[in-house]
């Protein structure tokens, strides 16, 4: 069986981000695979523990998917400050000819896909484009970790979750899909705090969570904060007041724009336009709305660059949602661009923005635990990550082992396969299967 079949039929998606269908990725052409270990959102460990701790397997991967797409060369994207990571990858790639590592500054969004590839190949992806028009396949380490594994003919059914913020033993933890983020906390050693809040995944692009929400393949992290604090707070604004404030506050400085990554890009977006047309109404182009296409939601704009509070980003979500329902393309689809000449001194350090954003006491390591835990109960969403819903393969009351396929999509349908990750006997099928321990 080819490489794609297998990471098919392991159910790999990308582990972050969209969960984009990997066998789908491994489908491309390019001449180059870029390995994203830049982990891209403060506090977040996963892929620099992993590079760290699995390098050999790692560079294993990477060689098979090499050699499934034919591209010439692989790169090792890292942080310069992951020094563990870079140490084991340097002696791990010294046996493939055609792997490399790259090392970045720390500053954000250095993992976002676009900037990725322009700060280690030096090409620019057009707007609205993916990273193989350029002839890049991206994949991040965990994805990489995963196609591996599933080269070994193992599923995913483990994911690496980095738990941090106000809990007591911050840590990356390897548990099975489906585990609750209530056991997640335990496994940090319990909130510091009695009133907190959750987001799920970096501090940056992560969304509001529950107690019982449950580990998904895209599940990064969580990140623990006291009630107040202003990464939950700004969340909880609903975007009609974001509007009222805007056509009040706005000050047209441009800051948001003038430090927007995909502008300095050179990427026709300009958020400070966006908010003006919703505020106003004042528009001379209806790429003022369109432009809304090429937001990558990175949240410099309103976690960083806005003196006023506002949010382009929140605002870009719902035009995106509103003109796609409409039936409005992204018009704006490969177009070519050019960086922007003051792009080198916008970047913006990391550590600034963890003091901007009053995370810097949370900074911490999270050391990799790999004893594996063994929940009581896992909750597997039918949908976790890009395609359709897979269909349940299993019937309420079936006892499952852990491994065993529970879940597919539709026949003729893009999706991610799932699989049981402990041995047990499902109790409840809706829009997740739930697998209780026996
Ligand atoms: S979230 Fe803001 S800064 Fe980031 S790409 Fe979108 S408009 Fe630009
Ligand atoms: S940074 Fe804020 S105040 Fe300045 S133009 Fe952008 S949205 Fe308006």
């Amino acid at each position: 069986m080819d490489l794609v079949e297998t990471v098919r039929n392991s159910g790999v998606v990308g582990a972050g981000g969209a969960g984009f269908l990997t066998h789908v990725k491994l489908q491309a052409k390019p001449d180059t695979i870029l390995i994203n270990g830049a982990e891209c959102e403060p506090l977040l460990r996963v892929d620099q523990e992993l590079a760290a701790a699995h390098a050999e397997r790692l560079a294993q991967g990477l060689a098979a998917a090499l050699e499934a797409t034919g591209a010439k060369q692989g790169i090792f994207a890292l942080k310069n400050k992951y020094h563990q990571a870079e140490t084991a990858l340097n002696q791990a790639v010294k046996a493939y000819p055609n792997m490399r590592l790259c090392l970045l500054d720390d500053r954000y969004p250095a993992g976002d896909e676009q900037v990725l590839v322009y700060e280690t190949t030096g090409r620019v992806v057009p707007p609205g484009g993916i990273p193989p028009a350029v002839g890049v396949t991206v994949l991040n380490v965990e994805t990489l970790y995963n196609v591996a594994l599933a080269s070994q003919g193992q599923p995913v059914i483990i994911k690496y979750v980095t738990v941090t913020g106000a809990v007591a033993k911050p840590a990356t933890v390897a548990v099975p899909l489906g585990t609750n983020f209530a056991d997640l906390l335990e496994l940090a050693g319990g909130p510091t705090t009695s009133r907190y809040g959750l987001i799920d995944g970096g501090p940056l692009m992560g969304k509001l969570a529950g107690i019982g929400d449950v580990v998904t393949k895209t599940t990064k992290g969580i990140i623990v904060l006291p009630e107040g604090h202003s990464c939950l707070t700004t969340r909880q604004v609903p975007l009609r007041a974001q509007i009222r404030r805007a056509a009040a506050v706005c000050c047209n400085c441009r800051m948001c724009t003038d430090l927007c990554p995909r502008y300095l890009l050179g990427h026709p977006l300009e958020p400070h336009r966006s908010l003006n047309a919703a505020a106003y109404g004042l528009v001379d182009s209806a790429a003022h709305y369109t432009q809304a296409y090429l937001c990558s939601e990175c949240g410099v704009c309103d976690t960083f660059a806005c003196p006023m509070g506002l949010s382009p980003r929140q605002l870009h979500q719902e035009m995106k949602r509103q003109l796609a329902a409409a039936g409005v393309a992204n018009p704006f689809r490969d177009r070519p661009a050019a960086p922007r000449r003051e792009r080198e001194w916008r970047r913006i350090p990391s550590a600034r923005l963890l003091a901007r954003l009053n995370l810097s006491a949370y900074n911490v390591p999270a050391p990799l635990r790999e004893e594996e835990f063994q929940p009581a109960m896992v909750t597997i969403p039918l949908k976790q990550g890009a395609g359709v819903a897979a269909q349940p393969t299993v019937q309420a009351g079936a006892y499952v082992n852990r491994g065993q396929v529970i879940a597919e999509p539709p026949p003729g349908k893009l999706g991610s396969i799932h699989h049981a990750s402990i041995d047990g006997q499902v109790v409840q099928i809706d829009q997740a299967i739930t697998i209780k321990a026996v």
